[in-house]
């Protein structure tokens, strides 16, 4: 496994791969991933880069128009020196779906609470 990066929200590790930009000579962070597909913490909570557009369950900290982003969002919790971080609103929280079934929760069945996802 490459080099990554580790940040801590709620007791959980995430971690972010980072790779040597030869323009920048240093290290960034491999963003590629989440702006394919979103990653989430491992309790379910999405890990969104700061100009995110906004979703409907927003509120922004301030009264600026301009504020379009989850950056601007009481919600969002930016990792120090990076672009991500993670949104606390219990409505964008993955949750698991339960199987009919046996009541249990399959790995590739879930879904958020959150109506533009
Ligand atoms: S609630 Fe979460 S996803 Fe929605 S704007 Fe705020 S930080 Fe972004």
């Amino acid at each position: 496994m490459g080099k990554v990066n580790r940040y801590e929200f709620e007791g959980e590790v995430i971690e972010v791969p980072v790779y040597w930009d030869d323009h920048l000579q240093r290290e960034v962070e491999d963003y590629e991933d989440y702006c394919k597909q979103p990653g989430h913490t491992p309790s379910g909570r999405p890990i969104l880069l700061t100009i995110e557009d906004a979703c409907p369950h927003a509120e922004m900290v301030d009264d600026d128009p301009a504020s379009i982003d989850c950056g601007s969002c009481r919600h969002y919790h930016q990792f120090p020196g990076s672009l991500l971080g993670v949104c606390d609103h219990e409505k964008r929280r993955k949750k698991k779906r339960r199987s009919p079934r046996s009541g249990l929760t399959p790995a590739n069945k879930e879904e958020t609470l959150c109506e533009n996802d």
